[in-house]
């Protein structure tokens, strides 16, 4: 994982080359440094984002997967005062926390950008903003800010804490968590100072504005007959702050860059970066908080870069552990192991309607694992073990039902490949289609049980193998700890593309049982 690096500029005269097929960009939303992960976060943007990501890449397709760390947001401001600490050490202290917390849950970042600690990324940054209010895409404002005055600090984000003026639920600066509207913190209902609980002062502050209504038609042609995102583009105001005063954000001009705006800059930069490699495709996880920022201001601001925009938005929901009772991803990952996580918040992913965490759920989904999966495996190396000396019978796969448990496979193998396309990326189908493998090879491999005959036993047995071939190929983007040991067993590769899956491992292998568990260690 590197943060995204400047590149030197292109030379002048370019060699010819022939187009490179475009590359797939999928960009996990970024992560806010005021607290550790939540599982909340890994069952809305991140593990979406990877599994998707490792699937294309065994398809042989380039893929980059970004995410970002938003050291300015002013939750980090809201997190350290109240706690007595310096913005900049708690976004310092989560950030590392948020990136090993993902390298542990198995997700894998090509890069996160974070402006924060990349000067060249914030020098683009800064460059663009200067280029962006030369052009005229930015226009000088003034405009109200809160200001409270016993704790000198100007509210935004979590520091503001008023009602939502679209639906009146309790919200803070930045997006209604009932609604979704965004919001200026100036407009909350019965505002007060979320740290000290005083009324705030409203005062003029010179800055830079973007307009958004010369974007508005674009953009609504360029989501028409994608995912319903119409809302968002009605409900975001006609303009957006692109400056906010105080000591926080990004410097720019005497200024420093507001919160939404500051992240769409920053996904502006990356974008160059990527763009720099070649022509690309972007899909976007993010979360519903975050769905005006990345269906209006980010692809304006690519719009006026001439970049191309999101393709695919996944929009998740808020999954939620109930109050004062957060379940923090780094425990979880101890707990039950990464693919038992990875398993339970893609069955249980927050798209449609919010989902509320379960215990005895993500139990369940440890015991799919370690029961159902393993159970039905180990009853297949055993009989290698006991009938064939631990390699794989030289025989054809076969025996009772196989012709039909092979046509089924076949289907889930193309249900499998539709349930990973970009467009359609459907993780909990997923997780159905894998289940479902699992059921039919234990119900096969009972009804083969008492065949007497030792050539058909062994013929069933290769065909148990082929299956457990398949689901060590197939399971290896949700769950590539199990999956990596299950193919490592067969000496099959890990991560091998989806046309090999049916494929079992060579007669004569020498099948090297782990000694504790395939899935959900
Ligand atoms: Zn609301
Ligand atoms: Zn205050």
């Amino acid at each position: 994982m590197s943060v995204l690096t400047v590149r030197p500029a292109a030379p002048v005269r370019r060699p010819v080359r022939l187009p490179a097929p475009a590359a797939t960009w999928i960009v996990a939303a970024s992560a806010v440094p005021a607290g550790e992960l939540d599982i909340g976060l890994l069952a809305g943007p991140y593990v979406a984002a990877d599994v998707l990501a490792r699937r294309l890449r065994t398809e042989g397709r380039r893929v980059v997967l970004t995410t970002g760390i938003d050291d300015h947001h002013p939750d980090v401001v809201a997190r350290a005062l109240r706690t007595g600490r310096r913005p900049d050490d708690v976004a310092e202290a989560f950030g590392e926390a948020i990136a090993a917390d993902l390298r542990h849950a198995g997700v894998r970042l090509d890069a996160v950008a974070r402006p924060a600690r990349d000067a060249g990324h914030r020098r683009r940054m800064q460059a663009w903003f200067r280029r962006l209010c030369a052009e005229g895409v930015l226009v000088g404002r003034t405009v109200p800010w809160l200001w409270c005055a016993p704790c000198g600090h100007w509210l935004d984000g979590a520091l503001a804490a008023g009602r939502c003026p679209g639906c009146d639920a309790a919200a803070s600066g930045g997006a209604c968590p009932s609604c979704l509207r965004p919001n200026e913190a100036v407009e909350l209902a019965g505002v007060r100072c979320a740290v000290c609980g005083g009324t705030p002062e409203v005062r003029p502050v010179a800055g830079y504005v973007l307009p958004l209504e010369g974007f508005r038609e674009r953009l609504r042609e360029h989501w028409a007959g994608l995912p319903p995102v119409a809302g968002a583009l009605v409900r975001w105001p006609a303009e957006v702050p692109a400056t906010r005063p105080g000591e926080y954000g990004l410097p720019v001009d005497g200024a420093r860059l507001a919160t939404a705006f500051g992240r769409a800059l920053t996904h502006l930069v990356a974008a160059q970066t990527v763009a720099a490699d070649g022509p690309y495709r972007a899909v976007h996880f993010l979360g519903s908080r975050d769905a005006a920022l990345h269906t209006l201001l980010i692809p304006a601001l690519l719009d006026v870069a001439g970049l191309p925009l999101p393709r695919h938005l996944h929009i998740s929901e808020p999954y939620t552990t109930g109050a004062g009772r957060p379940l923090w991803a780094i425990d979880a990952v101890a707990d039950v192991g990464a693919d038992t996580l990875r398993r339970h918040v893609c069955a249980y992913r927050p798209v449609g309607r919010p989902v509320v965490h379960r215990d005895r759920e993500l139990a369940g989904s440890g015991s799919r694992l370690t029961e159902g999966w393993n159970g039905w495996l180990a009853g297949v190396l055993a009989v290698v073990r006991d009938e064939h000396g631990g390699r794989v019978p030289d025989a054809a796969p076969g025996g009772a039902g196989w012709r039909e448990l092979r046509a089924g496979l076949e289907r889930t193998g193309e249900e499998l490949a539709q349930a990973h396309e970009p467009a359609g990326f459907a993780p909990r189908r997923v997780v159905a289609l894998l289940d479902g493998v699992v059921a039919r090879a234990a119900e096969f491999a009972a009804v083969n049980a008492p065949e007497p005959d030792p050539g058909r036993r062994a013929a069933a047995t290769a065909a148990q193998l082929t299956v457990a071939s398949a689901l060590a190929c197939w399971a290896w983007p949700l769950l590539p700890q199990g999956a990596g040991r299950l193919a490592a067993t067969l000496g099959v590769r890990a991560g091998r593309p989806a046309a090999t899956a049916l494929r079992g491992p060579a007669a004569g292998t020498v099948l090297r049982a782990p000694a504790g568990p395939l899935f959900g260690l």
